[in-house]
């Protein structure tokens, strides 16, 4: 069977400027996984595209991989609601972006990394107590 993943057409200029702002969204999202870092003075890596699934930020020290999801995008079981319009589609769309971030990191745990996937809609508080908690955890298992 052939999967047609072609891209709909939107519907209206509007919807188009919907979804170029879910992407926008998403880069500010990582800028703020990002300042939370420096903050706790710990050294990353961005887009590191040697390991699977290009990982947002990488934690060599601990082998921590860090995903920054958009809610949208990754299928949030908290905020995703699939637009109206090609519904369908959107639904198999993020169906399969959720299948390839378990596939991923099931890679990484592979590789010995520890992984952790921070939310959209996560403050840059529980996104400092996940990232520290998951440091914390690989401190103590070695
Ligand atoms: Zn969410």
């Amino acid at each position: 069977m052939i999967i047609d993943t072609a891209r709909p057409s939107p519907k209206s200029k509007a919807v188009s400027e919907r979804m170029r702002r879910v992407r926008t969204k998403r880069t500010a999202v990582e800028n703020r996984a990002r300042s939370v870092l420096r903050l706790e003075k710990v050294k990353y890596k961005g887009n590191v595209k040697t390991l699977p699934g290009s990982p947002d930020l990488v934690l060599k020290e601990f082998d921590l991989a860090i995903f920054v999801n958009g809610c949208f995008w990754h299928g949030c079981p908290r905020c995703y609601t699939p637009p109206k319009h090609n519904r369908k589609w959107w639904n198999k769309k993020i169906a399969g972006n959720r299948r390839r971030d378990r596939r991923v990191t099931r890679q990484l745990r592979a590789q010995g990394y520890s992984v952790v996937h921070l939310w959209e809609h996560d403050t840059d508080e529980r996104m400092r107590v996940r990232i520290r908690c998951a440091v914390k955890r690989r401190l103590m298992t070695g």
